[in-house]
This record gives structure tokens, C-alpha cells and sequence, in this order.
């Protein structure tokens, strides 16, 4: 999971993780997410809103001719995925995280 690359879509178990818990980083085990911020986005790859608190940290990346924001677990330094600004409600955020990144662990 340190390399930046990205899962193919719609092969992640979490997409289909629809109960309660918490999603935490594959490399260190702290807690990035919970069930309640996660929505299905369409694109194939688990989706929140929202972080937890101090979870994550973000970089600028502008690989791909694109500007996207990297998030990255804050502790370990392990690559998420990207945010995007067109999430739904409250936050209008997308996290779109790799699924290899998270584990599930249920409430
Ligand atoms: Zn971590």
C-alpha cells in the first residue's frame, strides 16, 4: 500500500460493507473512518464524506495532468486515495480511498 497506485474499481469487499463499524488504516491500524460518513459514490472504490478527526493529511498532487488532493493516513504515512469537492452533504467532500488501504472492523 505504500506504492500510489490505485485498486482496479469494483473489486474492493468493502464496497459492499454496509454495517456499522469502523474503517481503520491497513498499515497501522488507527481509525480513519466510520460506517456513518460512507456512501456509495458510483465509482467503484469505498467512499466517505467525512474523516475522523486528525485521521488523515493531504498533499497536492498534480500527476495526470490533474490537480487532485492525495489523503494519507497521518500516523503512518500510508496512501488512501484522493478527495474530491464533489461529495454529497454536510462536508460536499468525496473520499475516495482504496479499499486495500482500510480494514473493516464492526461495531
Ligand atoms: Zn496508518
Amino acid at each position: 500500500m505504500r506504492q500510489e497506485g490505485t485498486e482496479r474499481p469494483f473489486t474492493s469487499p468493502l464496497l459492499d460493507e454496509h454495517r456499522k463499524g469502523t474503517f481503520a488504516c491497513a498499515g497501522c491500524a488507527l481509525p480513519l473512518f466510520t460506517s456513518n460518513a460512507k456512501f456509495d459514490s458510483g465509482t467503484g472504490w469505498p467512499s466517505f464524506w467525512q474523516p475522523l478527526p486528525n485521521a488523515v493529511a493531504y498533499k497536492r498532487d498534480t500527476s495526470l495532468f490533474m490537480e487532485r488532493t492525495e489523503e494519507h493516513c497521518r500516523r503512518c504515512g500510508g496512501h488512501l486515495g484522493h478527495v474530491f469537492d464533489d461529495g454529497p452533504r454536510p462536508t460536499g467532500k468525496r473520499h475516495c480511498i482504496n479499499g486495500l488501504s482500510l480494514t473493516f472492523k464492526p461495531a
